[in-house]
């Protein structure tokens, strides 16, 4: 585990915050992403809710990312709408976004105590899936 801090992009939570504000609409949106790239750009998503596992702004914003060709991520932050503030990611988004990008940075705490941390803090003992591939030889 790394426990070094890094600074917070406050333009990161900001546009997370304006997405849930303005995007998320009723039941099915009630959560936005915002994450910038290696390259510095601001990629956005929202989650798209289902009660069969529709996956969180995090998730989606993987896939909107790659469609913007962002494939490297540096930081991400969640934001609730109805002014929840920063959300920190939930078990399934922690182990899929250490999968995608084990250097990444996470945004997490509330109000003033936002903190940036790495991504492998936030789960401590992980199972990495490319550990555990028997064809890799
Ligand atoms: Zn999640």
């Amino acid at each position: 585990m790394t426990t070094q801090t890094h600074p917070v992009d406050h333009e990161l939570i900001q546009t997370a915050a304006h997405v849930a504000r303005t995007r998320c609409r009723g039941d099915s949106h009630t959560m936005a992403a915002a994450a910038r790239a290696q390259d510095g750009r601001i990629v956005t998503a929202v989650n798209a809710y289902h009660f069969t596992g529709g996956p969180c702004a995090e998730l989606v914003l993987i896939g909107t990312a790659a469609a913007q060709g962002a494939y490297a991520l540096n930081t991400i932050v969640a934001v609730g709408d109805r002014d929840r503030g920063v959300v920190p990611p939930c078990g399934r988004c922690r182990q899929v976004l250490l999968d995608y990008f084990p250097s990444l940075k996470v945004i997490v705490g509330e109000g003033t105590r936002t903190r940036t941390v790495h991504i492998a803090d936030l789960l401590p003992e992980a199972y990495v899936w490319s550990d555990h591939q028997l064809d890799a030889e």
